[in-house]
């Protein structure tokens, strides 16, 4: 039985900078689409952005529902899942300790622990993890296009069934989105099936998002010309970004999201002045992880079969 290959179990697999330079990753394609300078703020100047309640619950509900499949089936229950809780924001703190900074007093403290609870409660709504039995979970997922940009991102789950066929599942601690923003929320699971797609040409039967926020679930078959159509769209963007390096150009660009923008004070929008670029642009955070290869951990069946692919 193969393990989900993550980030850093070898560490003879030193990251390839020229690699990584040549490297996207879902979430910083979608700042680029958002907003170029948001972009390079993010990946050209590497700024700081102060920790977010909403980001870091996002990362402690995730850590709960990878580890709470480390429980046989019959553990896997609501009350463990919150007896997790404590456990993983520890080790969230220990990580990070500017983390525990986030809260001006115990009561905001517990009622943020209180919301991050409701969505695992919330959880077992809409899955039956006892039935369930996920082939990977944050799996690290590589692939090289015929552009010569290599895709990369991490997947919360993968449920393979006995039948051979591929289930994307990603955990969204906001509320499923409008449809102005749906297409949005599946461009990144998009971007995940033509990353397992064009590394081991098996093309994914079913792509779901959980929306714990709300108790939402979206799903989407995506089929040859989707992926295909994505490709395209992926390889456009990284001409854009290239030429957005290449020029300086990093345009702002207003929108709804920028109230959740940490970077207003230095931003044109907003009567700001952006810092002198950096001479070497380094690579993209979001993706310099330690490459093992240019491709997935092969899918071993399900003990289980999934709810619903
Ligand atoms: S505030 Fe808005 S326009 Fe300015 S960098 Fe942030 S996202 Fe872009």
């Amino acid at each position: 039985m193969q393990a989900a290959q993550s980030a850093g179990d070898d560490p003879a697999d030193a990251p390839d900078l020229e690699l990584l330079a040549r490297s996207l990753s879902p979430s910083r394609a979608a700042d680029f689409m958002t907003c170029p300078l948001l972009y390079r703020f993010r990946v050209i100047d590497h700024l700081p952005e102060p920790p977010s309640p909403a980001a870091a619950r996002g990362t402690l509900v995730h850590a709960v529902l990878e580890r709470l499949f480390d429980e046989p089936a019959a553990g896997r229950t609501p009350a463990h899942a919150r007896q997790l809780l404590g456990p993983q924001w520890d080790r969230m703190v220990t990580e990070e300790p500017d983390l525990a900074g986030m809260f001006d007093d115990e009561q905001q403290r517990a009622a943020w622990f209180d919301e991050a609870a409701g969505m695992l409660d919330r959880y077992f709504t809409l899955e039956d993890p006892t039935r369930l039995e996920p082939t990977h979970r944050e799996m690290s997922v590589q692939a090289m296009l015929a552009s010569g940009l290599a895709l990369r991102g991490y997947i919360d789950r993968l449920d393979v069934a006995r039948t051979g066929e591929i289930r994307i599942v990603d955990y969204k601690t906001g509320t499923a989105p409008s449809e102005y923003y749906e297409a949005r929320a599946l461009f990144q699971m998009k971007f995940y099936a033509l990353a397992l797609w064009r590394a081991d040409g098996v093309l994914p039967r079913m792509l779901q998002l959980i929306y714990l926020g709300n108790g939402e679930i979206m799903r989407y078959e995506p089929d040859e010309a989707d992926l295909v159509a994505t490709e395209r769209k992926i390889n456009a963007l990284w001409l854009a970004i290239q030429r957005a390096r290449e020029t300086g150009d990093w345009r702002p660009h207003r929108s709804r999201l920028c109230d959740w923008c940490s970077h207003q004070d230095i931003c044109p929008e907003f009567g700001g002045t952006p810092p002198p670029l950096p001479a070497e642009p380094p690579a993209d955070p979001a993706t310099a992880h330690p490459a093992t290869a240019i491709s997935v951990p092969p899918p071993r069946p399900c003990e289980a079969v999934p709810n619903t692919i």
